[in-house]
C-alpha cells in the first residue's frame, strides 16, 4: 500500500469516496495524474480547450453547491508558482476571458493552490486553477468554501 501523501498525490485532502479509491490507486502508480502522459487514465471529463500552456476541463468531483466547477490545468509538470512560465499567465487570462464569456458566468471564484500540499489542501499536486460559479439561486444554496491547509489530526503518511 502506497503512503497517503507522496509528490504527486495527499490523499488526506481527498473529499469524495470514489474519490479517494482512484487516488489510492493514482498514489499505488506512483506517477502525476494530470501530467498529459496519464491524465486519460483517471480523468473522465471533457477536455473543453486546450491552449500552449493550459488545458480546461470540468472537475471530476466538483464541489458542493457549484454551478460550473472548471479545472484549468498547467499542461506541463508544475508544483510551485515559480515552476510557471510568465507569459502562461496572459493565456490564462485570455481563457478566463473567453469562458465567462461562453458560460455567461454570473460571477464566482478563481482558486490556485501551489506549493507542499499541506499547505494548500490540494489532492493533486500539479498547479491547476479551479473556476468555481457557485449555484447561488438555487433554494438550498449554501456558500462554497475553498479550505488552504491541512489540520494536524488529518496528517497521515
Ligand atoms: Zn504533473
Amino acid at each position: 500500500m502506497a503512503k497517503n501523501k507522496n509528490a504527486f498525490i495527499n490523499l488526506n485532502n481527498a473529499r469524495e469516496e470514489d474519490q479517494v479509491k482512484i487516488m489510492q490507486k493514482i498514489a499505488d502508480s506512483d506517477h502525476c495524474p494530470f501530467c498529459s502522459a496519464n491524465l486519460r487514465l483517471y480523468h473522465k471529463q471533457p477536455i473543453l480547450h486546450e491552449g500552449q500552456y493550459w488545458l480546461v476541463t470540468t472537475n471530476q468531483w466538483p464541489y458542493k453547491h457549484t454551478k460550473h466547477h472548471l479545472l484549468i490545468i498547467y499542461r506541463q509538470h508544475a508544483t510551485k508558482l515559480a515552476d510557471l512560465e510568465t507569459v502562461a499567465g496572459s493565456e490564462l487570462f485570455a481563457i478566463i476571458k473567453e469562458l465567462e464569456q461562453k458560460y455567461a458566468f454570473e460571477g464566482g471564484g478563481l482558486a490556485l493552490r501551489f506549493g507542499d500540499t499541506d499547505f494548500s489542501a490540494g489532492t493533486v499536486n500539479h498547479l491547476h486553477v479551479q473556476l468555481i460559479i457557485p449555484d447561488a439561486m438555487k433554494k438550498d444554496f449554501e456558500p462554497v468554501r475553498v479550505k488552504l491547509g491541512l489540520q494536524w489530526e488529518k496528517r497521515k503518511n
